[in-house]
Order: C-alpha cells, then structure tokens, then sequence
C-alpha cells in the first residue's frame, strides 16, 4: 500500500514536470513574463534538480503590480462589494485549494522539500481554512459608535487600508501567503504578493485559483523574484499601503528602513526565534515531554520559526531526558519527501544546508556534545539533507543557543532553579513561542507570565488554530497573524463625527 502510495507520487511528479510548471508572475488576472525578460531557476532541494524557469521580476514589474492593485483598489471592484459577496468570494477561494489538493501540496514539496505527508495533511488544508476563516468573518464583524453627548454622532469605522505588499518567506510558502491573504483581501484592499524566489511555485497556483473563485484581476497580484529587487521595490514603492511581512529579523529591519525612505507606509513584521522550551523535574510524563519537544522540534525539518530550539531541562532529570532525546532522534531521520511515509525531508537549497552544518560546527567548537546527528546524510540523492541533531550541555551564550538556525537541530540547557530557567528563556534577542512542562499549577502560571514571548505553550507545544493571533515580541516582530485581531493589520479605524441638531 505505502509502497504504491510511494510510487504515485514520483509518477505524479514525473507528469508534472514533463507537463510544465508555468512560472511567469500573474499581474492583473494574466500570467506574463518579467518586462526584462529576466528568469530564475528553480531548484528542487529533493534532489537537485532545475523543477521551473521563474519570471524574476523586479522594480517594473512591481509597478505594474502596484498600479494594478492601485486601479482595483479605486474602482472598487472588490473592496465595494458587500461583505457577504467579498465572503462568497473567499470561501470559494478556499474551495478551490482544497480542490487542488494534490497540485499544490506537489509544488510544495518539491520547491521547498518537505514531506509529501504534512503538505497534504497540513499546508493545503490549514491555507484553505485560513482564507475561508478570514471570509466567513467579515461579514460578522460590527462597527462602532462612541458614546458622545446628544448633539452629535461618533461613527468608528473600519476600512480597507488600500495596497497592501505581502512578503514572505519559503519555510510555509502557502500558509504563509494565505495568514496575509485571509485578513487582507476579506477586508477590501488589492495585494501584491512577492514570494521567496527559494519558493514561488504555489503563491502563482494561488493567483489563478483565486481567479476561478471569482476574484476580480488586479485584486491579487504576484511577482516572484530576488529580495534584494523584487521585494525591496515592493516596500519602497509610494503607493503601497502597508507590509505584511514575514521573514528574518535581518530582513524585518529593512523592513522599517524602507518605511522610513518611503511613504511611511505601515510594516507588520513577523520575524526569526529562538524559542526556549522549560522542562520541570516535577513534571510526571517525561516521554512525552520529550516526545513532543522532539516532535516539534524537527517538524518542517526544523525549519519554523516557532520551534522549541533551545531545550531547558532541569539538572535532576537532565541525564534520563537527554537519554530519551538521543533513542527518540533517529525516528526523523531525513528521507525521499515524496515518499508518504517521511517525517523528516530536505532542507531548502544548499546555501540552508550549509548554514545549518556552520552551526554544528560551532556547536562542536564551543564545547558543546553532540548526542545525535551532527552530519549530511543522503548525498548521493543531489538533494539537501541533514540528520536531525542534538547538543547536550549548550550554555547560553554559545552561539547555537543565541541565533536561530533554521535547521534540525536541539540545544540542550540545563539549569537549576526556576529563576534561573526564566532568566536563561528571556536572554535571547528573540521573543516568539516558550514552552513551560510542570504539573506544579502555581509554578506553571508563574513561569508563562515571566516569559517574553508572544505564544506560551504549558505541557504541550503543538497546538495550534486560526483562531489565536501569532506573533512576537522583541526582534521576533510586532505584527499578529491570524485571528480577528490580524483585521487590525490591514483595515485603518476611520472617525466619522456628525452633528445632530435639536428638533427646534
Ligand atoms: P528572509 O528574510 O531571507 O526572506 C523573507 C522574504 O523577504 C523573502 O521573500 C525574500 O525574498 C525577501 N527579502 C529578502 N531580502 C530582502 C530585501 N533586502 N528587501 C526586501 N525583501 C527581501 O527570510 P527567509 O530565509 O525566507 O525565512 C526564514 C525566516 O522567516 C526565519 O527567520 C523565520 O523565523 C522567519 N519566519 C517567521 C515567521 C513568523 O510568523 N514569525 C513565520 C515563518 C518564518
């Protein structure tokens, strides 16, 4: 059955690529090659291979975008349609990525290397439910009118905010674009969205499903192409509204330069972790502690932004948990992302996989002990794999506990006491996800309310909904995705006063 399962999705991909992946930029509801013509490869990191040729776009077509946008924007066309029609809209939207399931979790696992498994199980559907979520609440959300005196009426409105530039990055290409999409194009405004060029494959699919949903052309435009050109012109261009951004810290500063050089347009930042996850000796099912501090930590191949890479664990059980660590580790050994039944696929490109190997070097160098993995693994596939790995006795300010690597690979920090686990968990420049293990209710609420982080998981790091905001705080970002409050992002509050004469 697997083995079968295996083969159709080799053979699927095999029909695709002989069949051709169109990658030109969709720009006012047509596809069209970049104004100089530009291209770039598009490399599998599954094995290697050129999968598509890519439109590279760059400052003219970014105008052209924008000026697509712009003119969608001022007509109308979709921002001046009621509510519960933009609703239909969506959730048709929706409905067409669940009906190209298999396509775009394809296009994903092959751009960008993880397991067949999760982007059927997790990306496809999580991106629909997040655009169908954003649709089925915009029409159920009130505005406001201020409590005044009787001479006069405060309205307080919501409004689309207009143009809206969505850059993100490659580690959850669609869901990603779709935690942008959702909130931006239900509340009225027109988007140009530039993906990463490391994986621009399904954000075109996006466009044209969107189309075949009913979204007028210009409303959603997308111009793949280099940060550097395509993505600085976005968020310098004038007549852009607003930044949806999500990436690196590094990026997200320039993020706000280009603000600044500009329009001051507004930037939503949602950026890079580090984020520490606290395991308390009190805490009494150790395995599946560290069942799930593995599990999520090696998910996507330890590529998100979220995952608990710095492991605190409390001396006295320290020797028994980092021994479970090392037996459950080799369960994510890397593997063909094709096949259904991989945990673990490959890394992005090679420039990823030789950033993550830096950091183990440095690890060794530090002083730290590698008790798992530590190595490349699969070369003689072409494609980027790493074997999942662990660090016991990781002090702090090693260089592996302090930046985030964006690879599978755990820091293990040991500590004694509660405030000393507090103090370690908020020294980091980071501030996205922690995670607190105690079965001690005083101490679990205690230790949540101390840590700086956006997101606090207590005995548990998994779950996850559309419903709860994501974001940080520190040089994690200042934005929110997801969750109603992610309409304050792209919709501006609008007062309106008006006076109310007496009858005489
Ligand atoms: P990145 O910052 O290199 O790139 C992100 C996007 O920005 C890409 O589209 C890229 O082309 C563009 N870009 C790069 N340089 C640019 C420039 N000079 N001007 C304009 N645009 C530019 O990040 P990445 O490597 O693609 O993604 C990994 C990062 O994303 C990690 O730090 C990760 O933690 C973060 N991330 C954060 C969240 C979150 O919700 N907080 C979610 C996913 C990923």
């Amino acid at each position: 059955m697997t083995e079968n399962f295996n083969r159709i999705w080799h053979q699927r991909a095999d029909d695709l690529l002989k069949r051709g992946i169109d990658g030109r930029m969709v720009i006012d509801g047509r596809r069209w090659a970049a104004t100089d013509g530009s291209l770039f490869d598009c490399i599998s990191p599954v094995d290697g291979k050129v999968i598509a040729r890519v439109a590279r776009g760059k400052a003219a077509d970014i105008d052209r975008a924008v000026a697509s946008a712009r003119a969608a924007f001022n007509d109308r066309r979709w921002a001046g349609q009621p509510p519960a029609a933009r609703k239909k809209v969506m959730v048709a939207f929706a409905e067409q990525l669940r009906a190209a399931r298999d396509e775009l979790a394809l296009l994903e696992t092959l751009d960008m290397g993880k397991p067949i498994k999760n982007s059927l199980s997790t990306d496809v559907p999580s991106a629909a439910r997040c655009l169908q979520w954003f649709g089925e609440a915009v029409d159920k959300i009130y505005d406001e009118i201020a409590p005044t005196g009787d001479n006069a009426l405060a309205l307080i409105t919501r409004q689309a905010i207009g143009v809206v530039g969505a850059i993100v990055p490659w580690n959850y290409p669609m869901l990603m674009a779709s935690w942008k999409l959702g909130p931006a194009l239900a509340a009225g405004n027109s988007v140009v969205l530039k993906p990463s060029e490391k994986s621009p494959l399904t954000a075109l699919r996006l466009a044209e499903l969107a189309l075949e949903a009913g979204l007028p052309e210009g409303v959603f435009n997308v111009v793949p192409g280099f940060g550097h050109e395509a993505g600085e012109a976005l968020a310098l261009h004038m007549d852009v509204d607003a930044i949806g951004f999500t990436g690196s810290t590094r990026t997200g500063r320039r993020m706000l330069d280009y603000s600044s050089r500009s329009n001051l347009k507004r930037v939503y930042n949602e950026l890079g972790g580090k984020s520490a996850n606290i395991v308390f000796a009190d805490f009494d099912d150790l395995d599946r502690a560290a069942a799930t501090a593995i599990g999520s930590m090696f998910y996507n191949q330890g590529e998100s932004c979220n995952a608990p890479s710095r492991l605190l664990v409390q001396d006295s059980i320290a020797d028994a948990f980092v021994e479970k660590l090392a037996a459950l580790t080799p369960q994510y050994h890397p593997a063909d992302p094709l096949d259904a039944s991989t945990v673990l696929g490959a890394l992005v490109d090679e420039t990823q996989t030789q950033t993550v190997l830096g950091y183990i070097q440095s690890g060794v160098d530090e002083g730290a002990r590698c008790v798992a993995g530590g190595c490349r693994a699969l070369q003689e596939t072409g494609g980027q794999y790493v074997a999942p790995t662990v660090f016991d006795g990781v002090k702090n300010s090693m260089k592996i506990a302090q930046e985030e690597i964006f690879g599978p690979v755990l820091a293990v920090i040991r500590f004694k006491t509660e405030a000393e686990a507090v103090a370690i968990a908020n020294d980091s420049a980071y501030g996205l996800h922690a995670g607190v293990w105690s079965r001690n209710i005083d101490r679990a609420v205690r230790v949540s309310r101390a840590l700086q982080a956006g997101t606090v998981h207590v005995n548990q790091y998994d779950e996850d909904d559309i419903t709860v905001p994501f974001g940080g705080v520190k040089q994690s970002g200042n934005g929110r995705d997801k969750s109603l409050h992610a309409f304050d992002k792209y919709t501006e509050l609008k007062t309106t006063w008006m006076r109310i004469d007496s009858a005489n």
